[in-house]
Parts: C-alpha cells; sequence; structure tokens
C-alpha cells in the first residue's frame, strides 16, 4: 500500500452556481430584492427548496412571470442523480450524485424503525490519506459548496416525506457528516450546512442539534473553532488506535495532532456543549483489536464523556485489512466495557451496495468497469510547519 500525501487545501475548480443554501437569511433577500422582488419571496424560495421542490411550475405562490427569474439565480440545480442503489429491502439506498463540474458524491439513506438517518459528504474525494478507507484513496477533488451539502440532505428529507422509502411516508431525523470527505476541512460550508439542517422553516430542515453528527479525523483547531459556535451537534472522532504510534499510520493527520490533543479537544467540546462525544473505531484484524489496545483505549477514556463507537472494518478494494472476527470484537467490548466506557458495535449497513463506512469511493460503474469518474487531482505534500488551512480558501 503506498502512503499518500495527506492535503488539505483543495484544489481550485470552477465554482458551483451561487444558491439560496449558500446565503444567510438577509442575503438571500437582499439577493431577491436585487432581482426586482420583493425580499419575502426569500422565505417562499427556501420553503420550497427546504420541502424538496425542484419544479418552478409547482411554485405556485410565485408570480408565475418571475419563477424562471427567482429559481434561475437562487435554486439552480446543483446535485443531478446518477443512480440509487438499495440494500435492505430498500430501507438503505445509496445515491450517486454528480455536480455540476462533472465531480461524483454519495450519500446513503438509512432507515430504521424509530429513525431515518442520511449519511452525507462534505467533499469529493478526501485528502486525508486514511489507507483503511476508499475515500481516502482516491484524494481530494474538492470542497462541497454549502448548498451542495445541504442538499443531500433535502433530498433524503423529500425521499422519506414522499413515501418512495418502504415503510410508508415519514420524516428525516438524524444527518451524519460521515460520508466522503473531511468535514472540519471544510470548515465554513459545513457550518452554513450546519445551520440551514438546524434552522426552522422556511430557512431549514429543523433538525435537532443532537440528532446532527459531525465526524472528524481530529483536526484539532477545528475541533476547538466548532466548539466555540455555540452548536450543540454531536461530535465524533475517528481515533482507530490509542497510541501515536499505530495511529500515525491508520490516520495521517495523526503526525500533526496527537491521540491526546485530539481528546483534549473533544473533551472541551464537551465541557461546552454537556454532550457526550463518540469515539469511531475500525476494528482491523490484528492491527488494532488486541486486547491490549482495549485496554490503553479504556484508560485514555475512563471517566470522560465519551462513547466508543467500534466498527468493524468495511473491506475496500486493494485493501489487505479484514474485520477483527467476532471473538475479537467480543473481548475489545468487554475490555471497554470493564474500564466503565459506554461502548457500542456499530450496525453496518448496505455493504453489499459499497455503502457503508469507508466505501464510499464514487467509482462509476455504469459501463461495468470500475473506474474512479473523477479525475485524480493533482495533489501537493504540505510541509510539516504549514499551517492547516481550515477553510480551504483555496476555492472560496
Ligand atoms: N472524515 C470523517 C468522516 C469519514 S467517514 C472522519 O474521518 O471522521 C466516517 C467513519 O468511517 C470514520 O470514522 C472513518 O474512519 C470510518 N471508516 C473509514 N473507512 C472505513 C472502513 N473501511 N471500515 C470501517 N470504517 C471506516
Amino acid at each position: 500500500m503506498t502512503a499518500l500525501p495527506l492535503v488539505f487545501d483543495a484544489p481550485r475548480r470552477g465554482k458551483p452556481p451561487r444558491h439560496l443554501a449558500d446565503l444567510t437569511r438577509e442575503e438571500a433577500r437582499a439577493a431577491v430584492a436585487e432581482l426586482g422582488q420583493p425580499a419575502f419571496r426569500a422565505d417562499q424560495l427556501a420553503r420550497h427548496f427546504y420541502r424538496g421542490i425542484t419544479d418552478p411550475a409547482e411554485m405556485t405562490d410565485l408570480p408565475a412571470a418571475a419563477r424562471e427569474t427567482l429559481t434561475g439565480a437562487l435554486l439552480p440545480g446543483l446535485l443531478t442523480p446518477v443512480r440509487h442503489q438499495s440494500a435492505d429491502g430498500g430501507r438503505t439506498r445509496k445515491t450517486l450524485w454528480r455536480l455540476h463540474d462533472g465531480a461524483l458524491v454519495e450519500s446513503v439513506l438509512m432507515r430504521y424503525p424509530d429513525r431515518a438517518t442520511v449519511c452525507i459528504s462534505s467533499q469529493a474525494g478526501c485528502g486525508m490519506a486514511c489507507p483503511f478507507c476508499a475515500t481516502g484513496q482516491g484524494g481530494l477533488t474538492r470542497n462541497l459548496s454549502a448548498a451542495e451539502i445541504t442538499g443531500q440532505a433535502v433530498a433524503a428529507a423529500a425521499a422519506m416525506a414522499s413515501g418512495e422509502i418502504p415503510g410508508g411516508p415519514g420524516r428525516l431525523s438524524n444527518v451524519v457528516f460521515m460520508g466522503m470527505g473531511e468535514p472540519l476541512a471544510n470548515y465554513p460550508r459545513v457550518r452554513q450546512t450546519l445551520h440551514s439542517l438546524l434552522g426552522h422553516a422556511p430557512y431549514g430542515l429543523g433538525l435537532s442539534q443532537r440528532s446532527v453528527t459531525v465526524s472528524t479525523v481530529g483536526l484539532v483547531p477545528a475541533i476547538r473553532r466548532l466548539t466555540e459556535e455555540g452548536l450543540h451537534c454531536t461530535l465524533a472522532v475517528s481515533l482507530h488506535a490509542p497510541d501515536d504510534e499505530l495511529r500515525d499510520t491508520l490516520v495521517p493527520i495523526n503526525t500533526r495532532y496527537k491521540v491526546r490533543e485530539v481528546v483534549d479537544a473533544a473533551d472541551a467540546y464537551a465541557a461546552r456543549t454537556g454532550r457526550r462525544y463518540s469515539v469511531e473505531y475500525a476494528l482491523i484484524r490484528d492491527v488494532n483489536d488486541q486486547p491490549e489496545r482495549a485496554e490503553l483505549l479504556g484508560r485514555l477514556l475512563a471517566g470522560k464523556l465519551a462513547h466508543v463507537n467500534l466498527i468493524p472494518l468495511n473491506p475496500t478494494p486493494g485493501s489487505p485489512w479484514d474485520a477483527s472476527p467476532l471473538p475479537a470484537q467480543r473481548e475489545f467490548v468487554a475490555r471497554l466495557r470493564a474500564a466503565g466506557v459506554p461502548t457500542t458495535v456499530r450496525d453496518t449497513r448496505g455493504q453489499d451496495i459499497d455503502g457503508a463506512c469507508g466505501q464510499l469511493a464514487a467509482a462509476d460503474r455504469a459501463d461495468g468497469v470500475p473506474t474512479v469518474a473523477t479525475p485524480t487531482p493533482t495533489v501537493a505534500t504540505p510541509t510539516p510547519e504549514a499551517p492547516v488551512a481550515l477553510g480551504a480558501e483555496a476555492d472560496a
């Protein structure tokens, strides 16, 4: 396995067209006024967008003559579904989206008896180069705009509301930033998306803070910045190893932000929000699943406002690694629980459609030949002392 460089700055590419969901309410109202329309039309457009209405003909509260102008200027179609793939009798559905510049991303909607969760992408590709993750192997194509990220959740909410997912019409209840990309490497756009997910009608989906989870490799300055936002969404930290030596190879960003710093930043988030954070740990056979590592992890997290979510490794093409066998998983869980750390094993959905954690590669198999349809970006290796460009403003 070749080691990939860490990439923080997204390659420069054409920006997606401006969209209402990239703007604050005030900016949206100003944009509508510039088009010579009364500002309240921005609220009407927002209501349509968050309900998943895309056809101007259905926007009957807007004057017919202004519909095309308003939607053209503020609700451009940004996500074109290329295909849906279903598993679990239709209750898990992965969608491949094509963006305006041909970049591809995936989102996965999972319906459970008591909730419906969509796993969304925040970047096309990912620059964090974790060797066990399929997305990480393709490199970073670009940051998504806020509207491109939000649109995935809006589409999932609309699919739930329409009844097209088996189980009858329902409500999208949860959003997890566990699709493609490192959300905290695209900070401003993810922050704007959080406001759209949590905002109330007409400017948002009205989700509850606890049901929105931001998952990160552990970009410490960005976790600290998120702590200052005053939001209370759930934080998940992808730890995967309790010791720096192993984590340096499994999560290459660890060469910059060590286990201790990541845990400290997550603790500060928990202290500020009063909310338990999740520690994600993919169990990889004979790599990080030894009883000693369970003990070490237990000592690291005992007494903290943390919960461990173990994910049996999902296979990815070209990786020599495997999920831990059941006895090793059980032993790992038992040792963590004995240390007083709340621990669960994640129910892995969508493996058969490559829709499980770490399997999203947006490979286009339309012609039967698996090819990553996004061009391999040219990447620069950051110098160790280079500051992390949290906003990845290169594309702004
Ligand atoms: N960049 C974010 C979101 C990534 S995906 C992050 O790193 O947290 C969400 C989770 O899936 C992360 O914890 C990630 O490490 C994990 N993951 C990646 N590849 C996986 C695989 N092959 N099997 C199991 N989990 C995986």
